[in-house]
């Protein structure tokens, strides 16, 4: 089957600082980690932006994954940079820096070639920006999006008409109980629903996610690792590889949903455990299939 997975989002550079070390310029940004999850099962194509100071093994390293590159724009200017810093405990995390540089004027005009991709992914971005890409798709079979609390705060106006037009919405708990001012996750998911997205997926870091659906609801353990290098882009590479794995599948939504977000977190996890995305490229999809199969002997009983 293997239909195409158009992923917006950002490209950015990195510079992460842990207890343990400091990295950076790494390659990064929402539509970086999630085109590359979704690479191990579908053909994607990217649509970002990036600047001049751009590095040119972070492009071959895109190429090398097979992503499409013809709608990544190249601006004059320096491509957004985020800097962030994590806590001992891995889980709490402070942004130390965001600089938007070409970002700040990003309007993604989408090649022809990518206005029927059927399976589409919002990834984070200005929800303005995520709406002006979602109409130019001619009738996509399955659009997800996703958030962050930044544009909970500054443009929540523009991310509830957006929502009023996706299938699938991602949110992380601390978000979800913002955005709707309930602190039940399960509520919360049903006050989500209202907005629009017939399918609400609320992710818990460590401890999984909940998918909730016109079936009911799943629950979605956390691949339980011993070592966490580097979480960022977990979320993103959680709902990259959920999506390429949809489109691998085709068929009826629901199940497909449920294996992927299974397929979803195990990509995550490999994301964790190294910086960047360093261990998700040297991954292959072997790795993937042996840690669903794991996951899938924790959680049976
Ligand atoms: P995650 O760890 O899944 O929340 O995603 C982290 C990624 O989000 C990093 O690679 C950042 O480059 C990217 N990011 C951080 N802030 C923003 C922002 N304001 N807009 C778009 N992407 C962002």
């Amino acid at each position: 089957m293997n239909s195409n997975v158009l992923i917006v989002g950002s490209t950015a550079l990195d510079s992460i600082k842990t207890p343990r070390a400091e990295n950076p310029r790494l390659l990064g940004g929402s539509a970086s980690h999630a085109a590359v999850a979704a690479s191990f099962f579908a053909p994607v194509k990217l649509v970002g932006v990036v600047g001049e100071d751009f590095p040119p093994r972070y492009l071959r390293f895109y190429r090398e994954r097979g992503i499409d590159l013809t709608g990544l724009q190249f601006a004059p200017g320096k491509t957004f940079h985020w800097a962030g810093e994590y806590e001992i405990n891995m889980n709490n995390r402070r942004t130390l820096r965001t600089e938007l540089g070409v970002l700040a004027d990003f309007n993604p005009q989408l090649p022809v070639s990518y206005q029927h991709a059927p399976y589409v992914l919002l990834a984070n971005l200005a929800p303005a920006v995520q709406h002006h890409v979602l109409r130019q798709l001619r009738r996509p079979r399955f659009v997800v999006a996703d958030t962050m609390d930044l544009w909970l705060n500054v443009a929540r106006a523009d991310l509830l008409k957006l929502l009023k037009h996706v299938d699938g919405f991602v949110l992380n708990d601390s978000e979800a109980r913002q955005l709707v001012k309930e602190d039940n996750v399960v509520l919360a998911t049903r006050r989500i629903h209202r907005l629009g997205p017939k399918y609400v997926i609320v992710k818990k870091g460590e401890h999984g996610a909940i998918l909730s659906s016109p079936s009911g609801l799943f629950v979605c353990p956390a691949f339980p690792l011993e070592k966490v290098v580097d979480p960022t882009g977990a979320g993103d590479s959680f709902v990259g590889g959920l999506l390429g794995y949809l489109a691998s599948k085709g068929g009826a939504l629901e199940t497909a949903l449920r294996r992927g977000m299974i397929y979803g977190t195990v990509v995550a996890s490999f994301c964790c455990e190294g910086f960047g995305l360093q261990r998700t490229a040297r991954l292959d999809r072997r790795a993937i299939e042996q840690r669903v199969r794991q996951l899938e002997k924790l959680t049976r009983f």
